[in-house]
């Protein structure tokens, strides 16, 4: 996963799942953690990491964040920040209320917006950004303002990518799959079912694979990869409806 060391990052969501499993990663890979969550009461630290409140919906909180992580100097101090807050709402289409639509969009669109315009004025040329999207920013979703609200996240991705380019910091999405995790643990027993039967590697993901694939776009190693996605989901949304047809074809 190559070396971390005296590199400092950003994680929000860090007290579960995905978000917690890449702040792990990086403190074992030597890295400075800034491990940012709504609230810390009863969870576990994930490893050597400096944990802060934070509310990612909130831009004064990110001020405040900013201002507290600005070195004395002024100079650029952040290599990175991983958006992977999150929060999931599960109504259908008729059933979606607009405060569900407010929600989702408030965490998971405009919560990564607010951190990268909070934190890219600290960042060092080379910084890199990742957001965790979804599966369900890439098709259809039961979920409409979830999905709704990963697919705007692609679309800040891309902005974010261009307006940040010419300074030199990456910007890149990831999107899983089915992962194990608290958010997906509260998901009807069907949806955890569906989503085997169309994976084509029919298993679902851990955190610490998600984490993995972060920590590669966090480093050098992915110096001239930005303004990419990449999925982390098993092949659930690569084949693009293929899998049942090949299926009813062959009896695989
Ligand atoms: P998780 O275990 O529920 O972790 C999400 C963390 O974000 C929780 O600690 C949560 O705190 C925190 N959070 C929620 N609202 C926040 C806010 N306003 N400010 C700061 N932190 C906040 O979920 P996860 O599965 O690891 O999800 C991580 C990311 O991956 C999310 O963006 C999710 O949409 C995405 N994702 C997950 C899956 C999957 O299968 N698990 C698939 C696709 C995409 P609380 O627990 O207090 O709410």
């Amino acid at each position: 996963m190559g070396s971390h060391e005296d590199r400092t990052y950003v994680v929000t969501g860090a007290a579960s799942g995905i978000g917690a499993a890449t702040a792990a990663a990086l403190a074992d890979a030597g890295a400075r953690v800034i491990a940012a969550d709504l609230a810390w009461d009863g969870a576990p630290s994930p490893g050597d990491v400096e944990r802060v409140r934070l509310d990612v919906s909130q831009p004064g909180e990110w001020v405040v964040l900013a201002e507290q992580l600005r070195p004395a100097g002024g100079e650029p101090s952040i290599d990175g920040l991983v958006n992977a807050a999150g929060i999931t709402r599960r109504a259908r289409l008729h059933d979606a209320t607009a405060d569900d639509f407010a929600a989702a969009f408030a965490v998971n669109a405009t919560g990564p917006a607010l951190g990268i315009q909070a934190l890219a004025p600290l960042m060092r040329d080379g910084a890199s950004i990742v957001n965790v999207g979804s599966a369900a920013g890439t098709m259809a979703h039961y979920g409409i303002a979830y999905g709704a609200s990963k697919w705007a996240l692609r679309g800040i991705t891309k902005t974010a990518a261009m307006e940040l380019g010419p300074r030199g910091i990456r910007v890149n999405l990831v999107s899983p799959g089915f992962i194990e995790t608290p958010m997906t643990a509260s998901a009807p027993v069907a949806f955890r079912d569906a989503n085997l039967v169309a994976t084509p590697l029919a298993r679902t993901g851990t955190p610490a694979q998600v984490a993995a694939v972060i920590v590669h776009l966090l480093s050098p190693d992915a110096a001239f990869v930005t303004a990419t996605e990449i999925a982390v989901d098993g092949g659930l949304t690569g084949h693009g409806g293929g899998l049942p047809i090949a299926r009813a074809l062959t009896g695989d």
